[in-house]
């Protein structure tokens, strides 16, 4: 049984994109057996008001200026229509009614890879779908799951860099230039978020 393209996953709160977060993806989408990367960005929890937090569509917008005509990157708003909180499993198995000729693969920190057996119905993740890791600076151990025939590592070069430490930029003031993608500083000076 063969499937089509194969799709990673890189589920975020993306706020904002910034450059780290590119890497990753563009280092997963041409550097492994993937053929395409889905930004998929979270959507509010509308019970679960933070300010820090900028609206979705702004975060998705911002996405989609960082991957410009990239190949092989796509920005998704999937979980936005979906009920929330949206649990990764339930995203999967709706994306594979929704694509069935696509075979998706999470991928994730290796700093989240040790508390995957909390995620809902993970064993049923582990057994269906392919998870790619790459290593986090400070993170040894991944711990007894990286041995799992379902998990593959990644060597993929690492920026110590965080969307908090971007906004905590933009709101003193202090240029993120290289922090992020050019056309995302733009939009970001222009719109005045985080400000
Ligand atoms: P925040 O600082 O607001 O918590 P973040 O920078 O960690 O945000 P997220 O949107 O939570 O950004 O990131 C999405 C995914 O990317 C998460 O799995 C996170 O661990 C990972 N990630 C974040 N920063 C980096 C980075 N510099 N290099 C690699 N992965 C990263």
């Amino acid at each position: 049984m063969s499937k089509g393209k194969k799709i990673g996953l890189f589920f975020g709160s993306f706020n904002p994109v910034h450059t780290g977060h590119m890497v990753i993806a563009n280092y997963m989408a041409t550097q492994t057996e993937l053929d395409e990367v889905w930004l998929i960005v979270s959507p509010q929890n509308p019970f679960k008001k933070s300010n820090s937090l900028a609206d979705q569509y702004s975060r998705l917008h911002l996405v989609k200026l960082a991957i410009g005509d990239t190949p092989k990157l796509r920005a998704s708003d999937i979980e936005f229509k979906l009920p929330k909180p949206s649990y990764t499993i339930d995203t999967l198995t709706f994306l594979r009614e929704e694509y069935p000729d696509k075979q998706f693969s999470l991928i994730m920190g290796g700093d989240n890879l040790p508390t995957l057996p909390k995620w809902k119905n993970y064993e049923v993740i582990l057994r269906d779908y392919s998870i790619y890791v790459y290593q986090r600076p400070g993170v040894s151990d991944l711990g007894e799951l990286a041995d799992h025939p379902s998990v593959h590592l990644q060597e993929a070069p690492l920026m110590q860099l965080s969307a908090t430490y971007v906004r905590r930029c933009i709101k003193a003031g202090k240029s993120i230039r290289y922090l992020v993608p050019d056309a995302v500083a733009e939009e970001l000076e222009r719109s005045g978020l985080y400000r």
